[in-house]
């Protein structure tokens, strides 16, 4: 057997770790491999940062290779441990605390740094860059308790930023020393209708503008501009380029100009030193995008394995804008020299542009706004140099349909791309993973697609290549997956995955996942609630509840506001309250500076305004149930005065409905329901559009059922009508128990009468027999609840999550 040779990967960053797993499926037991990364975390999507700031995707979604993978690969993996020094003599990396590891091929992947002004105030509290998830966690907390900020740079990363810290609330202005926006990736006329429409967003814009200095005691107060004139700010976030870390090359005796120089197939000056990545420069260029990085990393895995490469020969690249709602795209050399030419148009009543620069009848290059469906087929063209004489034209006009593979020329060219081209290029995603995906997982959606191999998860400028190729393999049985699973991570629809964790009992959102073939083995934010609860609802007492599978409110049992903080809804059975009550959550809201105290539409009081930090402390103090004002269980029990008090009561509407607050609150459901219950038939509590309305009549009190009064109104229809409070109670068990035990995850019980059909609840709940097995399994899973806002308080280790995060957030 051949001992493995040691491989040293510096940099757990998005192209080292690409290259290690080409490497892995090429040659699999020839090295042993060992990683150091500086940061605390494993493998993520540093692309993906934009939209986790943007907030439309969370931390924990960016993980390319999470802990798992690195175990099931044999990998030692050093995280938080920067080496400082190679040794190339005698072949060993050592790192800033000591460590020393020997090897026989050492590769350097260490990015880049974003390059920070050098002007007075920089190194000041509340200047940062953008740059990892450390930056992102600065902006998140500075958001909570700062209301202005400035970006300095309206490139592509800026004008992310700035889109980020507006959706965090911030006031945001952009500073850019050129007069017009993403000069270096946009032609004039694009970059002045997106600098329109960023500001209809309410972006502000300060252009021709150089920055001089940053002032403020210890944090940053003000942005000099050498004009004379200045910005009040509290957060400077610096995204004015970046430069390829060549701190390694410097410190061992490697060869580096702007970036370390490497070779076509990877090699540095010294032998059995490899880089790649945004750390080199290779033909004098120096890429700060991932697509020419991976193309990089599948020369190096070759050169690695022992496996015949042609080498890397460099990359055209195209960008696009990820997060500002507004579609832009370019590619090549977009802007006209002398001995090109350029064909444009422009609508100005739909908000688009697009041109296109031909030299030598070859495009060259392309800039897209409004609508860039035609930007993944322009940036193949470009990238095959081929001739477009004659098709100038129809380039500019008419390109997509054609070019998008569904006939012709355009599927000739995704016929006749190599299996091995990326097609995706933020997550590297080839031609064959598609192919694969399609014929042999079953994916005949561009959702699926998507779900199953990351293709156009990020910046989705390949949208149109990966549609194209979805004809070009699924041909007529494209959106032929009629069997709509839950969510793009798996075919099965809901009664099937049910039925399924039923039969054979399976017990964890991973074991589903993996015993049902999930096509994301990570799941979803769709699937994964979904399975936390249809587990919790079949196994009560058994299954233990992932918190991680559910989302934020429910994990901090408060609802998270626009500005970032929480609202706090005191359980208030029935709405009757007492002023021993009134006197106590008013003290708590005065103590913790609650800037609005708010009677809720369901008559309960709602504290906005409150740091996550003093969750645990208010609830201490009130002493109160939690309100579940957040959560896809019971929220309230609306009730009017009834016979207590109003001369029209016919029954005791208050008590009715604070004996069933008390029996289901904390019931877990597919959705959130309300409840409702009206001492007379003029129905002041609004009964009727609940998704469960109590209304009395003489002598007798009426069910009515799956109400909403939200976007679309539906008016309950009447299930039955019964004369106790004992049948009101065993009614309302059973029907809520049905609708637990087949409603689909996030099915409201107005949507989910609509689909089943009234007859087949009425049917379901026509036996008492039937009513009882319901209500006692109803039961069953109301005794293992417990008031989550105690239990925090009473848990020291619970209470920790909600202390401020002093370091990076965890992943
Ligand atoms: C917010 C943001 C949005 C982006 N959007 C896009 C986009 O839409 N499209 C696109 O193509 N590209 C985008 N990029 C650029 C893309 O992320 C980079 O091109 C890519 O991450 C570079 O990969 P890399 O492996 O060379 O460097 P990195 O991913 O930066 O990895 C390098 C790693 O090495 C570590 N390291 C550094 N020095 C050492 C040391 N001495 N010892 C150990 N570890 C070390 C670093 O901490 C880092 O974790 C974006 C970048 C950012 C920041
Ligand atoms: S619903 Fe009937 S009982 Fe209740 S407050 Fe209105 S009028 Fe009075």
């Amino acid at each position: 057997m051949t001992v493995p040779k040691k491989l040293v990967l510096i940099g757990n960053g998005m192209a080292g770790v690409r290259a290690i797993e080409h490497l892995l499926k090429l040659a699999p037991d020839t090295y042993e491999i060992t990683i150091f990364g500086a940061e605390p975390h494993p493998n993520y999507n540093r692309i993906m940062l934009s939209t986790v700031l943007a907030g439309s995707t969370e931390l924990k979604d960016i993980i390319i290779n999470d802990w798992d993978w690195y175990k099931e690969n044999n990998i030692t993996l050093h995280t938080n441990q920067s080496i400082k020094k190679i040794d190339t003599q005698r072949k060993v990396v050592i790192s800033e605390s000591g460590i020393e590891a020997p090897y026989d091929e050492v590769v350097i992947a260490t990015g880049s740094k974003a390059f920070m002004l050098p002007i007075p105030g920089a190194d000041k509290e509340g200047v940062i860059a953008f740059r990892d998830i450390q930056d992102c966690e600065k902006m998140f907390s500075a958001a909570k308790s700062y209301k202005k900020a400035a970006v300095i740079g309206a490139g592509l990363l800026g004008l992310e930023a700035a889109r980020g810290l507006l959706n965090l609330g911030m006031e945001v202005t952009v500073i850019h020393k050129h007069p017009y926006i993403m000069e270096r990736q946009l032609d004039e006329a694009a970059s002045l209708m997106l600098r329109k429409e960023l500001e209809t967003q309410g972006m502000k814009f300060l252009l021709s503008k150089h920055s001089a200095s940053i002032t403020g005691r210890g944090r940053v107060k003000e942005l000099q501009f050498t004009d004379g004139s200045h910005l009040a700010t509290d957060l400077i976030v610096m995204a004015v380029g970046i430069r390829p870390n060549v701190d390694l090359a410097k410190s061992s005796g490697i060869d580096y100009n702007n970036g370390i120089l490497v070779d076509d197939f990877m090699n540095t000056n010294i032998p059995h030193v490899s880089a790649l990545g945004e750390c080199v420069e290779h033909r004098g260029v120096a890429y700060g995008l991932v697509a020419p990085l991976y193309e990089q990393g599948a020369v190096l895995a070759k050169r690695l394995a022992g496996v015949e490469t042609a080498g890397y020969a460099g990359s055209v690249t195209s960008t696009k804008l990820k997060v500002s709602g507004v579609d832009v795209f370019s590619a090549g050399r977009f802007v006209e020299t002398e001995g090109s030419r350029a064909m444009r148009i422009q609508d100005d009543v739909a908000g688009t542009y697009k041109k296109i620069v031909i030299r030598n009848g070859k495009l060259v290059g392309a800039v897209l706004f409004g609508d860039t469906a035609d930007g993944a087929s322009l940036f193949a063209s470009i990238k095959s140099g081929e001739s477009i004489e004659g098709r100038e034209k129809e380039l500019l006009l008419g390109i997509s349909s054609d070019l998008l593979g569904k006939s012709g020329g355009g599927a000739s060219r995704l016929e006749n791309m190599p299996d091995d081209e990326i097609v995706c290029g933020c997550n590297g995603v080839t031609k064959g993973a598609i192919g694969d995906a399609v014929l042999n997982k079953g994916c005949h959606t561009f959702g699926e697609l998507k779900a199953c191999t990351k293709a156009s998860a990020s910046c989705g400028g390949c949208k149109a290549d990966i549609e194209g190729l979805l004809h070009f393999y699924a041909g007529d049985k494209v959106g032929e997956s009629a069997k709509e699973g839950i969510c793009g991570c798996t075919s099965l629809g809901r009664d099937e995955i049910v039925e399924q964790i039923q039969s054979m009992r399976l017990m964890t959102v991973k074991e589903v996942m993996h015993v049902l073939d999930w096509n994301n083995k990570e799941g979803c934010s769709k699937c994964r609630p979904s399975l936390n609860y249809y587990l919790g609802m079949l196994f009560p007492e058994e299954y233990v509840d992932e918190k991680e599978s559910r989302f934020t409110n429910e994990r901090y049992h408060a609802n998270i506001q626009k500005d970032g903080t929480y609202s706090v809804v005191p359980r208030i059975y029935g709405g009757v309250t007492t002023p021993a009550d009134l006197i106590k959550i008013a003290s708590v809201a005065e103590k913790f500076n609650v800037p609005l105290v708010k009677f809720t539409g369901g008559q309960r009081l709602d504290l906005f305004g409150v740091k996550k930090e003093d969750l645990p402390k208010m609830w201490e103090e009130l002493e109160m149930a939690s309100g579940h004002a957040y959560g896809k269980t019971l929220r309230t029990v609306k009730t009017c005065v009834g016979n207590t008090f109003c001369r029209f009561g016919t029954q005791d509407a208050m008590a009715m409905g604070i004996k069933m607050e008390k029996a289901f609150e904390r019931l877990n459901a597919p959705a959130k329901f309300k409840l409702a219950v009206s001492g007379c038939p003029r129905n002041c509590a609004e009964a009727t559009i609940k998704d469960l309305g109590v209304v009395a009549i003489d002598g007798a009190w009426e069910i009515h059922v799956g109400g909403n009064a939200g976007v679309k109104v539906r008016a309950c229809d009447l299930l039955t009508t019964v004369k106790t409070e004992e049948e009101v109670m065993e009614w309302t068990s059973a029907y809520l128990q049905y609708y637990r035990e087949t409603g689909q995850w996030n099915e409201r019980t107005a949507h989910w009468i609509d689909r089943v059909g009234l007859d087949t609840v009425k049917k379901a709940l026509e036996k008492q027999e039937d009513r009882l097995a319901l209500m006692e399994r109803v039961q069953k899973a109301l005794s293992v609840t417990t008031d989550p806002w105690k239990e925090i308080v009473d848990n020291d280790e619970l209470r920790k999550n909600f202390e401020p995060i002093a370091g990076p957030l965890p992943v």
